[in-house]
């Protein structure tokens, strides 16, 4: 299938490592034009190198998201280099267990980390995206769906992520810029990996995760989130928006006794 996203301009947020990687390896496969913001420098021009040698752009930025001024250059930058912006895909952020208990002020630096910057990008790109009635593709987390305990502040940007993509299919419909989110549950990444191999037994928690996953009992892969997001970025989906789409093995959805170790998936079938 051809997506027609030849030549496309995108920017992405975070797409050095892990879920926005595989996002911009998705994007570049189907020949559209990057422009990667992170704080890091070392994996962005690493990546920018290994694509300009191929005759590609993976035009790096650096820059902190939670300084609105560094979304609003990272704006002015992809323009600059390109001319134009057809699809925004919000990607960077992090569950950083800001809780109840973490107070306002701790919070409010988790709405920073995590939402803002999804509103500053869209506002900064706004003009852009009416001349090239381009699209947004937010990356959500289930964890504004299910809870999680102890992560307040990023519990409520996933919430507020949610509704701004409807917010803002609405507002922007006229224009003819779709807007969407994928929503990832447990996605293996080089952090995740990280994450996990720092517990006691690394093995036997990845296993614990994987049995709660409905489809496959593995994890979601990088490949398989990109993939619907480089869908969703493409004409193909045309009429596709206002839509929060669960890229997760059934793991937000799904009734749990499909996942139980136990013999109980039929109880109460009668009744259901
Ligand atoms: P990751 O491996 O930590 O990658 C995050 C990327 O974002 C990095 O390249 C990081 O680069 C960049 N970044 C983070 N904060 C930034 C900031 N303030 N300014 C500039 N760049 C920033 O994370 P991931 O697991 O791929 O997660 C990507 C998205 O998926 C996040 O929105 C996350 O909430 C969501 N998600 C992931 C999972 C999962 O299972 N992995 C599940 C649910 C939701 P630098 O550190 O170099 O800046």
């Amino acid at each position: 299938m051809d997506l027609g996203l030849q030549d496309k301009v995108a920017l992405v947020t975070g797409g050095s490592k892990g879920i926005g990687l595989g996002i911009v390896r998705s994007l570049i496969a189907e020949g559209a034009r990057v422009a990667n913001v992170n704080r890091s420098e070392a994996e962005g021009r690493a990546l920018e190198a290994e694509y300009s040698q191929q005759g590609h752009d993976c035009y790096f930025i650096q820059g902190d998201l939670t300084d609105t001024s560094a979304c609003q250059n990272a704006v002015e930058q992809t323009l600059q280099r390109f001319g134009r912006i057809d699809v925004v895909v919000n990607n960077a952020g992090v569950n950083d267990g800001v809780g109840l208990e973490d107070g306002p002020a701790a919070f409010l630096e988790s709405l920073k980390r995590n939402l803002i910057h999804y509103y500053a990008i869209v506002h900064f790109s706004l003009d852009a995206l009416k001349k090239s009635k381009g699209c947004v593709i937010n990356i959500g987390s289930k964890v504004c769906e299910t809870g999680q305990g102890g992560t307040s502040g990023y519990a409520a940007s996933k919430g507020g992520i949610n509704g701004l993509t409807r917010e803002w299919a609405v507002d922007l419909a006229a224009h003819g810029i779709r807007v969407n989110t994928v929503l990832p549950a447990e996605t293996w990444t080089p952090l995740y990996e990280k994450c996990l191999a720092a517990m006691p037994d690394p093995a036997a928690a990845k296993a614990e995760i994987e049995r709660l996953i409905p489809l496959g009992q593995r994890f979601t892969t990088i490949e398989e989130l990109a993939d619907m997001v480089v869908f969703l970025a493409s004409p193909r989906s045309s009429h596709t928006t206002g839509q929060i789409i669960f890229v997760d093995g059934g793991y937000t959805h799904f009734d749990r006794k499909c996942t139980s170790p136990s013999d109980i998936t039929s109880f109460g079938a009668a009744a259901d």
